[in-house]
């Protein structure tokens, strides 16, 4: 019999899943996308800006992962045909805000994590004598801890508020003292397992990297992300309803799932003999009727886009991450004309991106458009030491509950619920298996591996 498959969740990660399982199933298998928005993409969506293409989310993906293969993401736009669009960033360095002056980022380390405690050119000054070998490895196997807590333990304060808390808020929006260890940088917990000292442990992480000296870190879609999207979207042949949420998902008698979607007054129904679940953590509990599913915590942030005149001068960088304790809402800035080569060859105004906001800090971000506008242009210019021209075009994109934040066992728990579920129901997405595009559409592309899996053996 011909089967049918939905999946719920219209992001990156559900897309991926609808391409793998269009790839993977016999002709005729029937593939309905919901999308509970207006629109596919979640967080990935190009808009304009100054008549040029500027991203509301996503920029940019990891080309390649520390084993030097290509990235599930990359390895998906050439399945799409984009191969050829794939566009890289310029070689600018970025900068560190602290006190108030743009130095830059010492480089070596991992996320932030020196190996070389003497290589970080006056940026932090690290506790001295802390990280020495007590004997043991610095983390049981299988063990978790906040990046946080391991760091401030081996080097003090300073190399963890400096140089650790704007890396990974530059991708988390968060705090290390809160963002599990494990699944942030997998690399680093694989060789805490063995090195009893953290310096040996970024370092043996840094020696077991294959990625390849010269060859780009980061990819994106020259045309924008929508791109990804929308080629995604037509590869999967799949019926995509969109904005209509689905609000219910059962089992029924004969072992298929029904599905209740839509407005709660004209719910429309129905029934599919496996699932992709591709959505947040809290849609995600509601659904699987599992409340701890939803205990992820969230962190918000708003994107301000500036056009600025045509010749107006920033400094020679791709853009720079300010360490919460600066105090400024201003959490980072990306010089998109800087950074990226095939903006700057076109004509047009000069683009910069801030990124305002962090974990915690939901209230702060409680102000209209103008005035977070007025925040982002005052505190970039106090930044960069020059006031900025007045923006000729700008927009503010907020993302309220935009970036999930990772605790400290996150990992066994996303295992241990998938452990517990129905036969012919998947999970997918930055809720469960990382934040990063190439981990989401890894994560879609597993969950249609498995749902396949079950079909064929019915
Ligand atoms: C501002 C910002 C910048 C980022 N920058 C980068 C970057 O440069 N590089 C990078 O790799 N990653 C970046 N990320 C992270 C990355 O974009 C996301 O983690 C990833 O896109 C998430 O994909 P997803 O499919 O798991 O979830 P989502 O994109 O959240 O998609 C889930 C979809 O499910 C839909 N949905 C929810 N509930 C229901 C329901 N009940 N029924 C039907 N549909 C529903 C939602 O509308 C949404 O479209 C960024 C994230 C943000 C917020």
């Amino acid at each position: 019999m011909r089967k049918r498959i939905a999946v719920i969740g219209g992001g990156i990660a559900g897309l991926a899943a609808a391409v793998r399982l269009r790839d993977l199933t016999p002709s005729g298998t029937e593939i309905v996308v919901f999308e509970g928005s207006p629109a596919l993409g979640g967080k990935l969506h190009t808009g304009e800006l100054g008549g040029r293409r500027v991203e509301r989310g996503a920029e940019s993906f990891l080309a390649s992962g520390s084993d030097g293969a290509e990235s599930a993401a990359v390895a998906f736009a050439r399945r799409l045909g984009l191969g050829e669009a794939l566009v890289h960033p310029a070689a600018r360095p970025a900068a560190l805000a602290i006190g108030g002056r743009l130095t830059p980022i010492p480089g070596g380390t991992l996320v932030g994590v020196p190996g070389d405690l003497s290589a970080l050119d006056g940026v932090a000054l690290p506790a001295s004598g802390a990280d020495v070998d007590r004997g043991r490895p610095l983390l049981a196997p299988g063990a978790d801890v906040a990046v946080g807590e391991l760091v401030r333990e081996r080097y003090g304060d300073e190399v963890v508020d400096r140089l650790v808390d704007p890396m990974l808020g530059g991708v988390y929006a968060g705090r290390a003292d809160r963002l599990s260890l494990r699944v942030t940088m997998p690399q680093l917990a694989a060789t805490a397992e063995t090195e009893h000292t953290l310096a040996g442990a970024v370092r043996a992480a840094q020696a077991r990297s294959r990625r390849v000296p010269g060859r780009p870190v980061f990819a994106a879609v020259g045309d924008g992300m929508s791109r990804l999207v929308d080629a995604a979207a037509s590869a999967a042949g799949a019926r995509v309803v969109l904005g209509l949420p689905v609000r219910e998902l059962s089992r029924t008698p004969a072992g298929r799932w029904k599905l209740i979607f839509g407005s709660a007054p004209s719910p429309g129904v129905d029934e599919v003999d496996a699932v992709v679940l591709a959505v947040p953590a809290s849609p995600a509990a509601r659904l699987l009727g599992d409340p701890a599913v939803g205990e992820l915590a969230y962190a918000s942030v708003a994107l301000a886009a500036m056009a600025l005149p045509a010749g107006a001068t920033l400094p020679d960088l791709s853009g720079f991450l300010v360490p919460p304790g600066e105090g400024t809402l201003v959490k980072a800035a990306t010089f998109f004309t800087t950074k990226w080569p095939h903006l700057a060859r076109e004509p047009g105004p000069v683009v910069v991106r801030v990124s305002l906001g962090r974990a915690g800090e939901e209230d702060r971000l409680q102000l209209d458009d103008a005035s977070l506008l007025a925040v982002a242009r005052r505190e970039l210019g106090e930044l960069i030491g020059a006031e900025l021209p007045a923006p000729v075009d700008s927009w503010v994109q907020r993302w309220g509950g935009g970036l999930p934040q990772y605790a400290p066992g996150h990992a066994d728990r996303v295992a241990r619920l998938r452990a517990g579920l129905p036969e012919g129901l998947a999970l997918a997405g930055a809720a469960f298996d990382g934040v990063g595009i190439p981990a989401c559409v890894a994560s879609g592309e597993r969950a249609a591996d498995d749902v396949y899996r079950f079909l064929e053996g019915n």
